[in-house]
């Protein structure tokens, strides 16, 4: 029978096609398959959305070619996810499919074949001549073969045949040769460590969080948690345990993590336990590996996945089980291309469709979970000390301010102090972690005496310098100030200057300081390839490396038994991020970052320098103090009305002329004012990243307040019906909009 099915395909629209299936095909036509699919004049990866048995439409039809999967990769939840993601980010269907099933992957991926090759006896005493007479080319072959004791590789033969493999067929049709086939599986060693056994002996707290857990875990009901783990309390411990019990019900999990770094480590830990269950899934691994994994995936050989943002669409069967750990992180945040998801919103969904649990874990929740905790959400479980009587380490702060004075040195990168710790660890054979976090775009203007940065007084974000017009702006809601000629407003001292270190010249210092030391630096620019990173973390875990310097992708998540300092070179970077997170940010990144410090027998040490001493966060922040800080920055939110208080969402016009991408956002702007009460729309205003690829950015934030919009079904609506289908679209002389649905940054 001649079936009829919508397909989807990965573009920026909304349409959908109707195609013809013929009665060859028909039966495998179900919602959610892939298809290839005649498009213009080419061949495309679309996804079945719809099947019927009578034509829906009048117009002539083409017909399927084939289908991209043998099995049906997509169970009904992870279907389901799909469609309440493009609905709920506003993205078109076939760009949702292809961000959770990606076009390269297929399950009819096979590892590559090696053919190799040996000589038999019968070969070894075969008259060369007599075969070169009929068969030139095998009589090369053989007489090459001949030198080699052992297997060779066909391949090595090419310079002596054009096609080697042919030829040893034929002289193993002639008991000649014997032909061997290895299949060449990808190695994935290379991304994860050794795995190392432990005993394990839980601790009170322990095994109460544990109890919790394991009596909410039924196959027939969503839950959700938040695990409140201070640094090295044994978190990863309790997903092993609790991973167990999930796999004891026969069902699956997924590990999130934030940071394909520390994938390899966490990875080596799980496989210890749950051996070649296993599987590591992020987008650093090499084609070969990824379309191998995905494809056993697929096939149900693992059990447990572990990997960064993309593994929430692993597709396994059977889920029971999603852990999001260290979820304040914003690198859960796809940024683009759309759906620009969050990872912790699409785990829940997911949970829920599984009927599955989902712990949300850190040591310094967002404070979104960490309000939603407090409002019921999530129930709340707690491991509030470290594993093994391990103290938390003491911190130091520096003033660099006084420091400065002291030395009569301006831009000073180390303290004394700092320097003095370093030398001490280097001579006691411990280890240290330096953290330098570069982050941010736009150099910061700041008062070297005080430490003075300008601030917005109704948005409670940095004014950001600008060089062209030497003024200060607010990106958030456009207030424009005159920068006043290089002095400081707040001590009228003359001492003005831009604010920017990056590793690399800490690292060139570092070098200077201690010649004897040996050093890595890993940052975006080092970290190229994830098996050379691993390899690096292995080093500095065994020891043979003595200081590690990074940005904010070595503050999380390492366990290294022989590190005892932590030093944060800046504190104060990207606390001046025009963003109302920027705070928690900095908070959560200066709190982890001391956690990587004595976690095991030796205690640790916490050197933190900054220049502005007095500031709420770094004060907080370096008591470790997290709930006196988190309650201080909720009653802020509160106050101002910002998340987790209200829904936000904002808009983005781009564009390569200012002019037309600021009248587009205006004309967008004025058909929008009142449409219902507590929708508050602020701007339009310049994104911090004013200009981009060439593209200047003009942005509308919308904030729905929760008191009238409860679970932000409002303004759902609102931006449905505004904006649904010109998303993302070079419409209107070549302004792109752009929606971000709770977005993670106001850039
Ligand atoms: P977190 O994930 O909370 O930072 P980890 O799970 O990495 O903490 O635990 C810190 C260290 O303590 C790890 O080396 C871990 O193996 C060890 N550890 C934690 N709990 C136990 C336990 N109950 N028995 C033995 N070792 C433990
Ligand atoms: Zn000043």
């Amino acid at each position: 029978m001649i079936m009829f099915v919508d397909v989807a395909f990965p573009i920026s629209s909304y349409k959908v096609f109707t195609y013809k299936v013929s009665p060859a095909l028909a039966e495998k036509a179900t919602v959610g398959v892939r298809v290839n699919a005649p498009f213009g004049r080419r061949n495309v990866k679309g996804i079945v959305i719809a099947v019927y048995k009578t034509n829906p439409f009048k117009g002539k039809l083409r017909e399927i070619k084939s289908y991209v999967d043998d099995e049906p990769i997509l169970d009904k939840p992870l279907w389901k996810l799909i469609v309440w993601m493009s609905d709920y980010y506003l993205t078109p269907i076939g760009q949702v499919a292809k961000t959770v099933l990606p076009s390269k992957l297929s399950t009819r991926y096979n590892p590559s074949v090696l053919w190799m090759v040996r000589i038999l006896s019968k070969g070894d005493n075969a008259n060369l001549d007599n075969l070169g007479k009929n068969a030139p080319t095998q009589a090369k072959v053989l007489a090459q073969l001949k030198t080699y004791e052992d297997v060779i590789q066909v391949s090595e033969l090419r310079s002596l045949a054009r096609n080697p493999l042919g030829v040893c067929q034929r002289l193993e049709e002639k008991g000649l040769v014997k032909l061997l086939k290895e299949t060449r599986t990808p190695n994935v060693t290379g991304f994860t460590f050794d795995p190392i056994s432990k005993q394990i002996y839980f601790t009170k707290q322990q095994r109460e969080v544990l109890h919790k857990l394991s009596s909410m875990l039924n196959p027939k009901k969503f839950s959700s948690h938040l695990l409140h783990g201070v640094t090295g309390s044994g978190k990863t411990e309790v997903y092993i345990e609790i991973c167990r019990k999930v796999l004891a019900y026969n069902r699956t999990v997924i590990i999130l993590l934030p940071e394909i770094l520390i994938t390899p480590q966490i990875a080596g830990r799980f496989k210890s336990v749950f051996g070649d269950a296993v599987a590591l899934w992020h987008s650093k691994l090499t084609q070969a590996v990824r379309a191998w994994t995905w494809k056993r995936i697929c096939l149900g050989d693992f059990k447990v996945i572990i990997g960064a943002r993309s593994a929430v669409f692993a597709p396994v069967k059977n889920l029971g089980l999603i852990v999001v750990d260290e979820e304040q992180e914003s690198s859960y945040k796809q940024e683009s291309p759309a759906p620009k998801y969050h990872t912790r919103e699409v785990a829940l969904m997911r949970g829920k469709l599984h009927k599955a649990m989902v712990v949300m874990a850190s040591a310094t929740p967002s404070l979104e979970s960490y309000y939603n905790q407090i409002k019921g959400k999530f129930t709340y479980l707690q491991l509030s000390h470290r594993y093994g009587g391990a103290k938390y380490p003491q911190v130091f702060v520096v003033d660099m301010k006084k420091e400065q004075d002291e030395a009569g040195k301006i831009g000073q990168i180390f303290s004394g102090l700092l320097l003095d710790k370093i030398e001490n660890r280097l001579n006691k054979s411990e280890q240290i972690i330096l953290l330098q976090n570069r982050r941010g775009y736009a150099p910061i203007f700041r008062c070297n005496n005080c430490g003075e940065v300008e601030m917005c007084p109704s948005c409670n974000v940095t004014m950001t310098y600008h060089k062209v017009g030497h003024s200060l702006q607010c990106h958030f809601c456009g207030l424009k100030k005159k920068a006043i000629e290089l002095q400081c407003k707040n001590c009228s001292g003359h001492n003005m200057g831009l604010l920017g270190i990056g590793t690399q010249k800490v690292e060139d210092i570092l070098i200077e300081s201690f010649p004897g030391a040996r050093i890595a630096r890993l940052d975006l620019d080092t970290a190229q390839s994830i098996v050379s990173t691993t390899k690096l973390l292995k080093k500095f875990s065994s020891g043979k490396l003595d200081i590690l310097l990074g940005t904010q992708m070595i503050a999380k998540g390492l366990d290294f038994e022989n590190t005892t300092l932590v030093g944060i070179i800046n504190a104060d970077t990207g606390l001046y991020l025009p963003d109302f997170r920027a705070g928690e940010r900095v908070f959560q990144l200066i709190y982890q970052a001391s956690g990587r410090s004595g976690r095991h027998k030796k205690p640790g040490e916490v050197v933190i320098q900054t220049y502005d001493a007095g500031n709420a966060v770094i004060k907080h922040a370096a008591k470790l103090d997290l709930k006196k800080y988190y309650n201080m920055a909720l009653s802020e939110r509160r106050e101002l009305n910002y998340p987790p208080f209200s829904w936000m969402s904002n808009l983005v016009f781009s564009g390569k002329k200012k002019t037309t991408v600021l009248d587009r956002a205006d004309k967008v702007r004025t058909g929008l004012s009142g449409k219902y009460k507590g929708l508050d729309i602020i701007g339009p205003a310049p994104c911090y990243r004013e200009r981009l690829r060439g593209r200047h950015r003009i942005q509308i934030v919308f904030k729905s307040a929760k008191a009238q919009d409860p679970n932000g079904l409002k303004l759902h609506h609102f931006l449905q019906q505004n904006f649904g289908p010109e998303i993302n679209q070079q419409t209107h002389s070549g302004v792109i909009t752009s929606l971000d649905i709770n977005p993670v940054s106001i850039q």
